[in-house]
């Protein structure tokens, strides 16, 4: 990494439809963001290229102004550009309308996002760009691969490499194959991810130029010590402190008894992906052993939102005051679970990084997590995984379990639920201990580093 670090800037540029705080809406606007900022943080330049969408949250763009125009499959494209994060970004807006649709999925993506990986290559090549690495993400702007090493690179792109990077490979699964075929270098991320899907189709044939690299948590956009959403900051020495008065406002703002009893939060998309059965099952049963249930959470899928809306009502009657189930998306309101709440539950079926158990950590919750892709990676039992934590030169930080039925997550919730009534001064030490580990980019940038390095020795 030494060697990294005195090598001349490298030029990154990204090309994605997703990217935190603008235009989130999973894990893949997160990591846009905070991997960019990672790496300029290691003296590299770093730009990203993002759709110019009307649903865009423009408070947190700044110094946006208009700077150029160019033609391109029949429409005049307007390029904006201004700082997100402190990173560069050019937002590109074709005049066609196509971002012009009050939301980032949903209205014909295939097309609106391969018209948009095209435009953001031209955009490239008429600026007369050649960045070292042209970095892409799932399905969405997978096909830049492809179209970069068969049209752009020939027609006067430079001679960039292309690395493409899997978020999740459910999606777009013919996309990705064709991503991975013309790749230099291809990711997931975690090392666990990586092994689970080795053997899918569109991997299988180019696993030897795929690899596995744990994503981070930006430090300072989840950082408890300067967060505006909680009543009082703290930092691991305060942390009973903080979370106390966060537990309270929590409690407060959503209407719960102000007891001190357990909060079990859940904060994600509801998805079979998440493991809704799951999510269920332990909400009833952190009810059952008196403790309260804070859900953050909404469905792409109306059905699946029609049924949490109908719990949600059955729950708030028969358990008024105890559980909370607030289904919609809400940035502010996260942050509070993250501090209010003891325990965050992510029993997913499958991960291939997750967020939420490392943000938890970050604000001193203990995660409670089924064991798949990154959150096997991230999280490490008490019980069960102290050698395998050693081996990482950790501390064990939470409770896991196997299985995708209700025993499995019993076996872990009622371990976890047990510390907090039973050993609470062992709790709080736990919750000092988690957030003094580090789930930044720190180290995964520098793999990222060494694998740009590797794709320009190609
Ligand atoms: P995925 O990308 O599969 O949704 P991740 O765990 O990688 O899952 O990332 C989820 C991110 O989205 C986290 O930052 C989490 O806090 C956030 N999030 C999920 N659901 C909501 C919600 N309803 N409101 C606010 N933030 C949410």
């Amino acid at each position: 990494s030494d060697s990294v670090a005195k090598e001349p800037p490298m030029h990154i540029v990204h090309i994605a439809v997703e990217m935190a705080p603008i235009a989130k809406v999973g894990g893949l606007g997160d990591v846009v963001t905070s991997l960019s900022r990672a790496v300029q943080d290691l003296g590299h330049n770093v730009e990203v290229i993002l759709p110019k969408y009307d649903c865009l949250n423009l408070s947190n763009v700044m110094d946006l102004h208009y700077q150029q125009s160019f033609t391109w499959g029949g429409t005049e494209i307007k390029v904006w550009f201004g700082k997100v994060e402190d990173l560069p970004v050019y937002f590109l807006e074709p005049q066609n309308g196509m971002f012009w649709v009050g939301c980032v999925y949903g209205k014909n993506d295939e097309s609106r996002f391969g018209f948009f990986c095209h435009s953001a290559l031209e955009f490239l090549l008429q600026k007369g760009s050649s960045p070292d690495i042209i970095h892409c993400h799932d399905w969405s702007s997978a096909p830049v691969a492809w179209l970069y090493k068969e049209q752009y690179a020939l027609n006067g792109l430079g001679n960039g490499r292309v690395v493409f990077t899997i978020h999740n490979l459910e999606f777009g699964a013919h996309h990705i194959g064709k991503a991975m075929a013309h790749c230099d270098k291809a990711t997931t991320v975690s090392d666990t991810y990586s092994k689970e899907v080795a053997g899918h189709g569109a991997i299988a044939p180019h696993y030897f130029k795929f690899h596995g690299i744990r994503n981070g948590i930006d430090p300072d956009i989840w950082d408890p010590y300067t967060d505006n959403f909680i009543p009082v900051h703290y930092t691991s020495e305060n942390v009973v402190e903080g979370k106390s008065a966060a537990k309270k406002a929590l409690q407060q703002m959503l209407g719960l008894q102000q007891t001190d009893t357990p909060i079990v939060g859940i904060i994600s998309r509801l998805t079979v992906q998440k493991g809704i059965h799951l999510i269920k099952h332990a909400i009833y049963r952190t009810l059952e052993r008196n403790g309260q249930v804070v859900l953050l959470g909404s469905a792409p899928d109306p059905r699946i939102q029609g049924d949490f809306t109908n719990l949600a009502s059955r729950l708030h009657g028969e358990y008024h005051g105890r559980v909370k189930l607030c289904l919609t998306y809400d940035e502010p309101l996260s942050h509070l679970i993250y501090a209010g709440a003891d325990f965050i539950l992510v029993p997913s079926i499958f991960e291939p990084c997750g967020l939420t158990q490392l943000i938890a950590m970050r604000y001193g919750s203990i995660p409670i997590v089924r064991k798949t892709g990154g959150l096997y990676d991230t999280v490490f039992d008490v019980d069960d995984d102290k050698y395998r934590a050693q081996a990482q030169g950790l501390e064990p930080n939470g409770f896991s379990f196997e299985g995708a039925d209700s025993s499995s997550v019993d076996y872990a919730l009622d371990r976890a639920i047990s510390t907090f009534y039973d050993a609470r001064d062992w709790f709080n030490s736990l919750c000092k201990r988690v957030m003094e580990q580090d789930w930044s980019w720190n180290r995964p940038a520098l793999d990222y580093m060494e694998l740009y390095h590797s794709a320009r020795k190609n």
